[in-house]
């Protein structure tokens, strides 16, 4: 399917493009956006001004809620086969390992996709390329963003390629999925505040790596450092991520990070892949919607690598702002709707800005307390300590909480405008959240619409009303395994996989039916894709 419109012009000009969603940045976030519009049936264009996928690994991990996202969109087999499971994590102080703690049974019972999985940035973006072009998507390669208007329609913005072309592009929608320097923010007026962390962090993706616990995550402590490793796969290939403390101004050099690491952590290697360093900045745009124009991914919210998020949250905006898109566009809701994505996904950047930053501020303090504990304390504190972590981490590690917090399927939205007032302020255990996995309840999802479901036995009478009324496919799941969810339940679930409402039956679900996208019949639910 051709995704924009061609229209004639006069002899050396660009023809003009028109399209419903135009997405600047085809990073991880952009890809996200553009597959799941796809799958949606609506029509965009992605434009970036790069030739191609990134050829830096960058980010590595790959939390839960994104494969349950890759498995709604029918790829999730295609990410398993390249993804490595993490196996462990060991702590550390200088160039000793404290416990390995295995990542084992972290998550089982929750998500299809329990652990941590390790595919890297690079590696997920040409997977989405990939799959746009298997249906006749390409990404405009070669083509940067110069300037954007809005106007009553929508937006028109300007591409320039290599040779200094212009390209004009009308869209009723824009999304900024253009990275950190987003041109998009900029153009848009939008702030971006927040605060630039003072230290420089390296990143090496090494190999022949000596010193650390191989087969694990590697997290260590000196007076001065910290060393944060991930598994890289192959043995002794191992990603490496630290700070260097240099002078203002200062550039680090790899043979300044290789001194660092064997003097502070007795870790040594052979070549790397890659070496960077970067700054690490903790910002959130002041708003995510300016009118037709919406920002997502690294445009909207910046922080700090720890605990491997960033492109995992950009992966989730794209699929929030699709499913809003598409139910604008295609499903005849109101603009109103568009409104819930900066509603509820600018909190939870807001939350995980906080939390890395206060996560990495302790990690990297240079006060001269800060200093005291980690040469004074922590040396002889952590190796008494050993023995209690070996065996209290597992158990925290198995706690089925913070697996939820750190693989984001523990996101709690207020779903409408009034969702906190009516809830007095308490979050719910199932309305706001992910839909409760069930091992049976997630193939359905694929269809990527408005459903309802019944958990326990109902009737066929019962459930063909609740169709009638509800005018949505109804989905019954006679075995209730999750103890989130309960028998003689019916659960409004959102094309994004989101619980809106739940109801205890018997009851009347006419009033969901507000939600039905207008003029579709969908008492038979459509066939599950891929
Ligand atoms: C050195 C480094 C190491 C990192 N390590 C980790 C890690 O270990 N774990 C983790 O979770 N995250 C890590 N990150 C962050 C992670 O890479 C980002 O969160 C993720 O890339 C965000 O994806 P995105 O698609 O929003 O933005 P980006 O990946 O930045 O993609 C933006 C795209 O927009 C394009 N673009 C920019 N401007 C224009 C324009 N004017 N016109 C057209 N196209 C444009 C760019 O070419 C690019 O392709 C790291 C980042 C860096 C820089």
């Amino acid at each position: 399917m051709t995704q924009h419109e061609t229209q004639e012009t006069g002899p050396g000009t660009q023809e003009p493009l028109t399209t419903d969603v135009l997405i600047i940045g085809a990073g991880p976030t952009g890809l996200m956006l553009a597959v799941c519009l796809q799958r949606l049936g609506v029509r965009f264009l992605l434009a970036d001004r790069k030739h191609g996928p990134t050829r830096e690994s960058r980010a590595l991990a790959l939390q839960a809620r994104s494969l349950e996202i890759y498995d709604q969109l029918g790829l999730v087999q295609r990410v398993l086969a390249q993804a490595a499971l993490a196996p462990a994590i060991a702590p550390g102080f200088r160039d000793t390992p404290l416990a390995t703690v295995s990542f084992g049974s972290l998550g089982k019972g929750v998500t299809p996709f329990p652990g941590i999985h390790i595919l890297e940035q690079s590696r997920n973006e040409r997977l989405l390329v990939a799959a746009l072009e298997e249906r006749g998507d390409p990404v405009l390669w070669g083509h940067g963003l110069r300037g954007l208007e809005q106007h009553d329609r929508g937006v028109t913005a300007h591409l320039e390629t290599d040779d200094r072309v212009v390209r004009r592009v009308d869209a009723r929608f824009l999304i900024g999925a253009d990275g950190a320097s987003s041109a998009v923010r900029e153009l848009s007026g939008i702030p971006f505040d927040g605060v630039t962390n003072p230290d420089t962090f390296y990143v090496a993706d090494a190999r022949a790596v000596t010193g650390l616990v191989d087969d694990a995550v590697n997290l260590r402590f000196s007076a001065d450092d910290f060393l944060l490793t991930f598994p890289q796969g192959a043995v002794g290939h191992h990603r490496l991520i630290g700070v260097v403390r240099t002078p203002e101004g200062e550039g680090v050099t790899e043979e300044a990070t290789r001194s660092t690491l064997s003097r502070e952590f007795g870790v040594a290697y052979g070549d790397s892949t890659w070496f960077s360093t970067y700054r690490v900045h903790h910002r959130v745009a002041g708003r995510f919607r300016s009118g037709a124009v919406f920002l997502a991914g690294d445009a909207a919210h910046v922080h700090s690598p720890v605990g491997a998020q960033g492109m995992n949250t950009g992966l989730q905006d794209a699929h929030h702002l699709a499913c809003a898109l598409a139910e604008v566009l295609l499903g005849g809701s109101g603009d109103e709707r568009l409104d819930r994505y900066e509603a509820e996904r600018r909190p939870v950047a807001l939350r995980l800005v906080r939390t890395t930053d206060r996560l990495f501020s302790a990690v990297t303090a240079d006060s001269s307390f800060a200093r005291t504990l980690r040469a004074a304390v922590l040396p002889r504190v952590l190796p008494l300590l050993a023995p209690i972590l070996g065996r209290v981490l597992p158990r925290v590690a198995r706690r089925a909480r913070l697996f939820e917090y750190v693989s984001q399927i523990r996101i709690h939205y207020w779903m409408t405008p009034d969702a906190r007032r009516r809830a007095g302020g308490r979050r719910g255990r199932l309305i706001g959240r992910r839909l409760a996995w069930n091992e049976d309840n997630f193939a359905v999802l694929r269809s990527m619409d408005w459903q309802v479901h019944v958990y326990g036995d109902s009737d066929e009478q019962s459930l063909d009303r609740m169709r009638r009324e509800s005018r949505m496919p109804v989905h019954q799941f006679g075995t209730v395994r999750n103890p989130r969810l309960a028998g003689g339940l019916a659960v409004l679930v959102r094309p994004d996989g989101f619980v809106l409402d739940t109801r205890r039956l018997p009851a009347s679900v006419a009033d969901w039916a507000v939600h039905a996208p207008r003029g579709r019949d969908v008492s038979e639910p459509p066939p599950p894709r891929d």
